[in-house]
């Protein structure tokens, strides 16, 4: 892929990336997406268009609002960059197919749904199903995997959070389990699974450093949707060379 279109893609990605904050951050809130414009979450001020310019914005104003001087959240500019890389990533390893829309679907949904789970301890049912809609539609136009493949990865999926969400008592919410039906419908049943075992992990993991650290309460919940997303994406660009690995070690 040349890098014209790479670099096209990660500036689209970087300008999709701060609308896709947005969106997780107003829609469990039931908010409107559109207005009000955004504002500073301290002074309440309307920000000007060249404040809201993706990382730049940011960087010239040192990470503070220039009316109040309170600090923005990291949050923002970083999941700026890392949908920039992530469209970049998706444009450079699929070319122009439909690979390459069902991969940009998922990044959008991945993103919104794990703002709002980090914001909210909520995974909106509206994003799902927008995203959930699209990723159907993209099927039906050009069905690289047959349906049985896809709906018994959307069946495994739903299946077995259904069964840990009712094992753990809390532990999963139900949000996760609806989330893990759409992916299920894109990965198929084996990725799935394997999706399940990364992200359990990563929480895992993650959850040990959080504690260490004093972040984390005893009992405290961890919203799982961002470990959700960060299993998915490694499995949707190196998933198949994971099963290699996985085939060739057992
Ligand atoms: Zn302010």
């Amino acid at each position: 892929m040349e890098a014209f279109w790479i670099g096209c893609f990660m500036l689209i990605g970087l300008i999709a990336g701060s609308f896709f904050t947005l969106v997780g951050q107003r829609v469990p809130q039931s908010m409107s997406i559109i207005t009000p414009r955004s504002h500073c979450d301290m002074c309440s001020i309307q920000l000007s268009w060249y404040e809201l310019l993706p990382i730049v914005s940011y960087a010239c104003q040192k990470g503070r609002c220039r009316h109040c001087g309170d600090t923005i959240s990291s949050i923002l500019p970083l999941t700026e960059i890392g949908t920039s890389l992530l469209f970049g990533l998706a444009i450079a390893i699929f070319g122009f197919q439909w690979d390459t829309a069902v991969a940009l679907l998922l990044i959008a949904l991945l993103h919104m749904v794990s703002v709002a789970d980090v914001y909210y301890m909520k995974i909106p049912n509206n994003i799902l199903l927008v995203s959930g809609g699209l990723l159907m539609v993209i099927h039906i136009l050009h069905p690289e995997t047959s349906w049985s493949a896809s709906m018994i990865g959307a069946g495994v999926g739903f299946g077995v959070l259904f069964f840990i969400m009712l094992v753990s008592r809390g532990g999963m919410g139900v949000g996760d389990v609806k989330l893990f039906l759409v992916i299920g419908f894109v990965a198929g049943w084996k990725e799935t699974l394997l999706i399940l075992f990364l992200a359990s992990l990563l929480g895992a993991l993650f959850g040990i450093i959080f504690r260490l650290a004093g972040r984390l309460k005893r009992g405290e919940a961890i919203p799982f949707a961002p470990f959700i997303s960060g299993a998915t994406i490694l499995i949707l660009f190196w998933g198949d060379t994971m099963m290699k690995w996985l085939v060739a070690g057992s």
